[in-house]
């Protein structure tokens, strides 16, 4: 995972150059964290978490960035409650959201294309409407909070 996350942060950073963004030393911190980070963090969560490194950096920076790396296709946003979360993964797949936790992970799908049932239905309830993909949200609990609770005092 590690490889991966560092392999992706290369990548990131080359297209975002080609994109004529200058990589400034706080960009290259900002994309090699998130380029690891699978918790689909806000922009809020990795500016917290790099201010300690770069106290003049702005949240516009970290969220700029961010948004570049987006519209480039580099990477996902998932909207779940009020902010936006971005996501590494450029794969197709699916998201399950625990309820308690908010703990989002990742389910690989093969395709995120409509069937062709999908598309019938759609032209029954929504007519007129044309279906580019179709992202399902599993929600429940995660392995962490389903496990039963420790007792504080133990
Ligand atoms: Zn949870
Ligand atoms: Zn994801």
């Amino acid at each position: 995972m590690q490889t991966d996350g560092a392999a992706r942060a290369e990548t990131m950073l080359r297209d975002l150059k080609e994109a004529g963004l200058k990589l400034t030393p706080q960009r290259i911190a900002i994309v090699r964290l998130f380029a690891q980070d699978r918790s689909h963090p806000t922009a809020q969560d990795l500016f917290e978490r790099l201010r300690h490194d770069f106290p003049s950096m702005s949240f516009a920076t970290v969220y700029n960035t961010l948004d570049t790396l987006a519209a480039a296709g580099l990477a996902g946003t998932v909207r779940l409650g009020n902010a936006a979360r971005f996501d590494p993964n450029t794969d197709a797949h699916h998201h399950a959201v625990c309820e308690e936790c908010g703990a989002v992970s990742d389910i690989a799908a093969s395709s995120l294309a409509p069937s062709p049932g999908t598309v019938r239905t759609l032209e029954k309830v929504a007519p007129g409407f044309a279906v580019k993909s179709v992202e399902r949200i599993y929600r429940g609990r995660c392995a962490d909070c389903a496990a039963p609770k420790k007792h504080p005092s133990a």
